[in-house]
This record gives C-alpha cells, structure tokens and sequence, in this order.
C-alpha cells in the first residue's frame, strides 16, 4: 500500500467530518429558540444575528474548504519534499525545520486573509472588532515567532532524541511535551501579558465583595486582575490563569462595562467554581492523553521511515512527520478524544453555575449569561450534534434551565 494513498483517504475521512460539522452549523439558525431564552435578542436584533451567522457560516466553510485543498495538494504534490530541494537543506536539522517554517508560512499566507474579513470585515460590520490593522499585523507576527520558535525547539529536541536514543523517543517526547504543557498553565500570565496589558482591579465596593466571596470559599490568588480586551473585540469574558501562587483572575474590562455589579461577580463565582473544583488540572488530564497520541504518532512514523519516499524525501524528514502527525494523524484522532472532553467540560460548566448558584448569585448568573450571549452574539440554537460532539460549554438554553433547577432545589 502507497502510504500517500492512505494518508490522503485518512485526510478524506476527516475533511468529510469537519464538512458534516459545517454542514449542521448552517442548519442551526433555522431551528426554533427555547423559551427560557426567547428575551435575549428583539425582533430586530435577532435579524441581525442571523445575517451574522450567515456571514460567519459562509466563510468558515471557504476557510475550511481552502484549509483542505491546500493540505490536499501539499501532501498530495510532495509539496514539502519540493520545499526542501528547492532550499538545498541536507542535514537533518536543517531539512526538518525547512519543513516547519514552509509550514507555518504557508498556512499563514492562505489563513491570514480569512482572519482579516473575519475581524475587520464581519466583526467590524457588527461593531464588535476594535482591533486597528496595526494590532492585527502585531499579534500576527507575535503569534508567528512564537509558534516557530516553540516548534522549531521542539523539533531540534526530537532530531536529537530520536538520532541518539531511538525508540526512547515516545517516553521522552511525552515527558517534554507534558512538561511543557505544566509550564505552560503556570506562565499563562505571563502569555497574557504579551498580548494583553493587565492591571489590579481597583479598590472599591466591587474588589471587596470579589475579596470577600473569595475567602469565603477559602480560595486565595495572586490578583484580581483587569485585561484591556476592549482593545480588540467589544466581546467579554473572565478566566483563572496560572495555578498555585501564580494564580490570577482575569475579567476583561469589558465585562465591567457591561455588566451590573451582582453579574460580575456571579460570573466571578462560576469562575471560582471552576478554581474551587480544580477543572484546569483536570482537563489536564485529557491534555496528558492527546499529548500521549501526539507523541505515538511522532514515534510512529518516524520510526517508519520507508514511507517518507512515498512522499518524495530521499530518508526521514522529522518536519514532514510532525505534519503528517498533525494533519493526518491528529486530526483524525482529535474528534474522539474532543467528544469525551467537551463531555466532561460541559459537566465542569454545570457544576460551576452550580457553584455560583449556592453562593446566590443564581438569579445574576441567568442575566449575566444573556447578557453576555447578547453582547457576544451567541448562537441560541446550535445543532444538538455538533453540540455534542464539539461544544465545551452547555447551550445557553441548558445553562439557564440547570440553574433554575438549583436554585429550587436549594
Ligand atoms: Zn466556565
């Protein structure tokens, strides 16, 4: 068997999934809205919204269209075999991350035109986008550099594992990727702040009901910290960053402006839940198994290397396996593992609400959460599938149903 053939099937397989996803998300405006959350939009408003979502269904599929015809006819063509001959690399370093930059380069250039209509396009049509074209191109090329860097590091790691030791690559590389992971949670923050500026919250009424709820719960953090998001989107939006000392809560200072007092902190305490339940090291958990799936598909076909001249290499290309590994492996994997994790961080979603439902602030999490809905132009009604199988969080609908069921049984 031509392993060519077999990758483009596998890739065959999942174009034909993620285009089943799409298919069902244009079919979602057409279903009829839940009662509980029938007041989110006016007539006018949901008008809008369903323009909106047409516009948003329609380029996501060109994007994903796009995404595959150029994964098709790079895998296909021997495009990355092409790549490294026309640069001359002949080390094994050298042709490796010739791979990774033609890579992330390529996928940049056909990629960046779908995120500009999508942010200075429809989300500035919408009013939402307040990102000028100069914090665009800046968070692109910050993005860039260091997902090059990140992965040019660890490809050289791998090379060097793999040449020296052999099969103890799928211990080590596990091992690498696990710690990097780890570090990466705990200097989150420190991510943040290259994207974002955060400041303390300032002292007020506000600070100290957040503090006090906070002791309460026997919970304590680093800070309460402000994001500046309204700087790119009118969207909002809270999170714990970090763990251990290192914890921060940030609330966007969107969500300030927008919300009333009693709101801000019920979406304060369905965070704390999240914190209080310890979800972030528990999704971990679910990251150690894709980490564990990345890192046998690396070992895998690197070990194999007889199938890297079905796609024009003259030997192993360590590059080539990480894209093989990422778009034909992964991808095909992904959705199994997505459907247990978005099962699980659903259920994390419920006992948050639950969390800031105990603590009372159920009534000003059900008009936190539509207002939120509103201001983000949420879907009220997704495809019970694709709900499924990909959503991390329970329908609006679902949240405000559960909660009211809480608060009853409280
Ligand atoms: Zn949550």
């Amino acid at each position: 068997m031509n392993y060519k053939v077999f990758a483009l099937i596998v890739m065959g397989i999942t174009f034909l999934f993620d285009t089943l996803m799409h298919y069902l998300d244009t079919k979602s405006a057409e279903r009829e809205i839940p009662a509980n959350v029938a007041d989110i939009y006016d007539a006018d408003e949901y008008k809008r919204w369903l323009a909106y979502d047409k516009e948003c269904n329609k380029l996501s599929l060109w994007r994903h269209l796009v995404s595959y015809v150029v994964a098709f006819l790079l895998i296909g063509l021997d495009g990355y075999a092409a790549v490294v001959n026309l640069v001359g690399a002949e080390g094994l370093y050298s042709a490796a991350i010739a791979v990774i930059i033609a890579d992330t380069v390529i996928s940049m250039v056909w990629s960046t035109p779908f995120s500009y209509v999508a942010n200075m396009g429809i989300e500035q049509k919408y009013g939402f986008n307040k990102m000028t074209k100069k914090t665009f191109v800046v968070d692109l090329i910050k993005e860039t550099v260091i997902s090059l860097g990140l992965m040019c590091g660890l490809i050289c790691i791998v090379v060097a594992v793999h040449q020296a030791l052999g099969n103890w690559l799928l211990i080590i590389l596990t091992a690498v990727i696990m710690a990097f992971l780890v570090i990466m949670v705990f200097l989150q923050p420190v991510f943040t702040r290259i994207f974002n500026k955060l400041t303390p919250l300032e002292e007020g009424e506000l600070r100290a009901r957040l503090t006090e709820l906070l002791e309460k719960n026997g919970c304590t953090v680093r800070q309460i910290s402000v994001s500046d998001g309204s700087k790119r989107s009118t969207k909002a939006n809270a999170y714990f960053g970090g763990f251990g000392k290192m914890k921060t809560i940030v609330l966007y200072d969107t969500l300030l402006e927008q919300m009333t007092e009693d709101e801000i902190i019920a979406v304060f305490a369905h965070e704390m839940g999240h914190n209080k339940h310890k979800d972030t090291i528990k999704l971990l958990g679910i990251n150690v198994v894709n980490v564990l799936m990345i890192a046998v598909s690396l070992w895998a076909v690197v070990s194999l290397p007889e199938i890297y001249k079905d796609f024009g290499f003259d030997g192993v290309n360590y590059g080539f396996a990480f894209v093989l590994a990422g778009t034909v492996c992964m991808a095909f994997i992904s959705p199994f593992i997505g459907l247990f994790a978005s099962a699980l961080s659903r259920k994390f979603e419920y006992a948050a609400d639950k969390f800031a439902a105990d603590n009372g602030y159920g009534e000003a999490l059900i008009s936190g959460l539509k207002k939120l809905a509103k201001n983000n132009f949420s879907c009220l009604t997704p495809h019970p599938v694709v709900v499924v199988l990909t959503y991390s969080h329970p329908t609006i609908s679902q949240r405000v149903e559960y909660i009211e069921k809480c608060m009853k049984n409280k």
